[in-house]
């Protein structure tokens, strides 16, 4: 199928062929005509697979017929759950519409009322909001919804993660019940489908298969950590691995990825951080140093590591789980590119044990547990605590938020992550713990022992 047999307007077509764009992708070809044909959609589709443009383009289409309403709000209206994520919907409806020039702009939290408001003061076609910033202009009367035509969820299942529900339930009151509903979501648990069936009439579905099978030659395993302490114990060890030629780590915050580089790098591992506190500039001068070999890790979080393409990473390993199971699929993906192998390797504490099952379920398998000698996790994710032992006193490492300021009370007495000494060398047997759901996968470090 062609852009051209979509239907669209020659300014919206001419517009995607500068673009660069020759055909559309499976989620664009199968949600346009239903979106034209003015049905009500939820579409799961993960980022990446082009959700944007399968949206926006009859959005835009929608806008070259004139509104037949007075007044001067949206007659499109796109939520998205961050502000980067909005920026970009906002990027690709001006880059998409440049023939059409749609009066548009965003409603985002953080940033100064002043333009917003001035914004609102003129007669607006788009609008692409997070929820409350939105919610706080509906409030004090900067905005009526009474014109709106389409109305667009992106990322829902995000969007209610964070929190939002009453906030999209309080604008959706605002809005016409005549209007048009598109939800985009990556997954259709927990309370989305009630979500959608309070807003939605008769939606039609579109549901595009979690495409995995890229992944067919990264070997995944899942290591339960008990605390910060043993999180660091465990990397210690697998940075040691002669195996691992080039890895990137993954943390909760980029205060942590800043933290976790600078200790790594004291302990003598080439390391440093990505995040998006970092210039454009230092960003690409660290991704330049990894590619050239002057570093061998790379602690990064999820907004820094999209689309970081780095050949030769043969690891992968999320210190922290991502709270998004998308998230996971994106950075599992650094590495056995282009047909090469890696290892993913991550480590999740009691207080990421709902993570872990997002994960799982969106995967469609369970992790493999893998265990290594002398650092067995002595708490157990997949049963309720307290049956094996407990957590230490430290606490669970999962939870975000810079704790490596932070003394960690921990396993062994005064254990010091990165002290080689502190290390048990191959001696405790390793416990029963294996009476549990998965298989544990044991191996041993090809490091010769200290
Ligand atoms: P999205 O899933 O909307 O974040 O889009 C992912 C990327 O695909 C963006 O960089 C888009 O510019 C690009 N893209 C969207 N539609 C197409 C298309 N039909 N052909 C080629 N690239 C596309």
């Amino acid at each position: 199928m062609t852009f051209e047999e979509l239907g669209l307007n020659p300014a919206i077509l001419s517009a995607i062929t500068a673009c660069g764009y020759t055909t559309p992708t499976p989620i664009q070809e199968q949600s346009i005509p239903l979106v034209l044909a003015g049905h009500d959609l939820i579409a799961t589709a993960q980022t990446g697979t082009g959700k944007t443009a399968a949206f926006v383009l009859p959005a835009l289409e929608l806008l070259t017929k004139k509104s037949t309403l007075p007044g001067k709000g949206p007659r499109i209206l796109v939520l998205a759950p961050t502000r980067e994520l909005a920026g970009q919907v906002m990027e690709s409806a001006r880059n998409y519409g440049r023939g059409i020039r749609p009066r548009c702009g965003t409603l985002l939290g953080g940033m100064p009322y002043r333009e917003q408001l001035r914004l609102l003061s003129a007669p607006v076609d788009i609008i692409v909001a997070t929820p409350g910033r939105l919610v706080d202009h509906i409030e004090r009367g900067s905005i009526r919804l009474d014109r709106l035509e389409m109305l667009v969820l992106d990322e829902a299942d995000r969007m209610l993660d964070m929190g939002f529900s009453e906030d999209i339930n309080k604008i959706v009151s605002r809005t016409p019940a005549n209007r048009q509903t598109l939800m985009f979501t990556a997954t259709m648990e927990g309370d989305i489908a009630r979500l959608a069936e309070n807003m939605m009439r008769e939606p039609q579905r579109i549901q595009l298969a979690v495409s995995t099978s890229s992944h067919a030659l990264i070997e995944q395993r899942l290591h339960v950590t008990d605390n910060l302490t043993h999180k660091k114990e465990l990397l210690d060890h697998l940075v040691r691995d002669v195996e691992l030629t080039r890895a990137i780590i993954f943390s909760a915050t980029k205060r942590d990825a800043d933290e976790l580089s600078r200790e790594l790098s004291r302990n003598g591992f080439p390391a440093a951080a990505l995040h998006g506190d970092m210039t454009q500039m230092a960003r690409n001068k660290t991704i330049d140093r990894m590619r050239r070999g002057g570093i061998r890790l790379l602690v990064a979080t999820d907004v820094a590591a999209r689309g970081l393409d780095v050949s030769g990473v043969s690891h992968v390993i999320n210190f922290d789980l991502p709270r998004f199971a998308e998230d996971y699929v994106h950075r599992i993906g650094r590495t056995g590119r282009a047909g090469a192998n890696g290892i993913a390797i991550s480590f999740a504490s009691a207080g990421e044990r709902n993570y872990l099952e997002r994960i799982e379920r969106f995967i469609g398998k369970k992790l493999p547990e893998a265990q290594i000698e002398g650092l067995e996790p002595k708490t157990s994710i997949r049963k309720p605590l307290g049956r094996s032992g407990g957590p230490r006193k430290s606490g669970p490492g999962g939870a975000p938020g810079g704790r490596f300021g932070k003394p960690v009370g921990g396993r062994d007495s005064q254990a010091k992550p990165w002290n080689k000494s502190a290390k048990p060398a191959g001696q405790k047997p390793r416990t029963a713990s294996a009476a549990r759901h998965e298989p544990v996968i044991e191996y041993r470090s090809r490091r010769p022992q200290a």
